[in-house]
């Protein structure tokens, strides 16, 4: 996959829109990256870490039972089997290493639902090294286990009291300690968002993902699948599974949204296909905004989707229809995940529900063809929701 311009864009979107005291830590970090990419000591313990800390490779399974019943060829990247239960890890991992390789000894996090936090907590402590995760008051109180998971973890969790007091805030107020402690302290961002370098380095890091499930792919069936389809919150599961196809003029890369209860205003998180240019926590992408430009509220049952923006790379596939995108609703997501768990014994999380019930909800469509679906996470976590709205 192409890297972005110099400045950070992929085409139209990207960039840096940040305060003028953050410029020096982004040009030091994009420095500290680029190197990083060409140290081997490093790049080999990152592969020691995915392999043997992290359990890559990740299988591809092909859902024998579900496939026959749709009639479409239903592969699965088991991202949910990876070490804390989904491909977040691929990214903080090698971001703590490169923290390591920067010397810096304290990181911090942002986080909404808390996977993000718990999947920073895990490599800081995997390393030793301090970690604070800052989360909005509201959140905190819905997603009580992971705070607890963070505590166990060693790291200690920051409440936001400002604005809305959910995951906008949290990246306000990181980006705030960011520019306070920057000597000492990494930001590490966990998606393809954010201010040049991050939605670039943050794809590479996921891009094992696409790596392995091209190989993985043609070894099983002697062929690349017609379709890899990944749900988009920020979009670096997405990115990763995508990085690995884009070369492939007969694969079609498919972005599935959070469609909520109902595509009406703030009841939905579809930014890519219904989103305006606009600016987001430091770079220039698609985002659901008002007629005055103010960020729209979203909704999804997912929280991993709970996001307005999505990352500027994706913005730019779908300008340039090198991805397509749809959206799944609440509805369709919730059924999706009984259908995996019923049909091939894998309860998959409500945000990789999205991308499977996409297809569930489009089946004639993808009649016989191969579809490689991005599991990006595991469900346990999203249990108690899923008993409050199906069980
Ligand atoms: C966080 C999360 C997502 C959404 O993030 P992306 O950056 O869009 O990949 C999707 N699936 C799971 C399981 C997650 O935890």
């Amino acid at each position: 996959m192409r890297r972005p311009s110099r400045k950070g864009y992929f085409g139209n979107y990207g960039g840096r829109f940040v305060a003028e005291t953050l410029i020096n830590a982004l040009d030091e970090l994009n420095q500290a990256y680029e190197s990083f990419r060409e140290n081997q000591d490093y790049q080999q313990k990152l592969k020691t870490l995915l392999s043997h800390y992290a359990g890559r490779p990740t299988p591809i399974y092909f859902a024998r039972r579900l496939s026959k019943k749709i009639s479409v060829n239903l592969y699965l990247k088991r991202e949910d089997l990876l070490h804390t239960g989904a491909h977040k890890l691929n990214n903080t991992l090698g971001q703590i290493l490169l923290t390591q390789y920067m010397g810096k000894k304290r990181v911090i996090a942002e986080t909404g639902a808390g996977q993000h936090g718990v999947a920073t907590a895990t490599v800081a402590a995997l390393l030793g090294l301090e970690c604070d995760i800052y989360m909005g008051e509201v959140d905190i109180e819905r997603q009580a286990p992971n705070v607890k998971r963070m505590e166990l973890l060693g790291a200690r969790v920051i409440p936001v009291k400002t604005g809305s007091r959910t995951l906008k805030d949290a990246v306000n107020e990181a980006l705030k300690d960011w520019v306070r402690n920057v000597q000492s302290t990494h930001y590490l961002i966990g998606s393809v968002v954010g201010p040049h370098p991050f939605p670039w380095m943050v794809r590479d890091f996921q891009s094992v993902i696409g790596k392995e499930s091209r190989r993985q792919f043609r070894k099983m069936t002697g062929a690349l699948p017609d379709y890899a389809v990944a749900c988009v919150g920020g979009g670096s599961n997405a990115l990763g599974l995508f990085s690995g196809f884009m070369n492939d003029p007969s694969v079609k890369c498919i972005g599935v949204e959070a469609g909520g209860r109902a595509l009406t205003p703030g009841d939905h998180a579809a930014t890519v296909t219904l989103g305006k240019k606009g600016v987001l926590h430091g770079s220039l992408s698609l985002l659901l905004q008002d007629e005055e430009g103010q960020v729209s509220p979203v909704h999804s049952v997912s929280a991993g989707l709970d996001y307005p923006g999505v990352g500027p790379e994706h913005s730019h596939l779908h300008e340039t229809k090198k991805a397509e995108y749809y959206h799944c609703s609440d509805e369709s997501a919730l059924q999706a995940c009984q259908t995996l768990a019923r049909w091939e014994g894998i309860i998959p999380a409500l945000e990789s529900s999205h991308a499977l019930g996409y297809i569930l909800d489009h089946q004639s469509r993808y009649k016989d063809k191969d579809v490689l679906i991005n599991l990006s996470g595991r469900g346990d976590k999203d249990l108690a929701i899923i008993i409050r709205e199906v069980l």
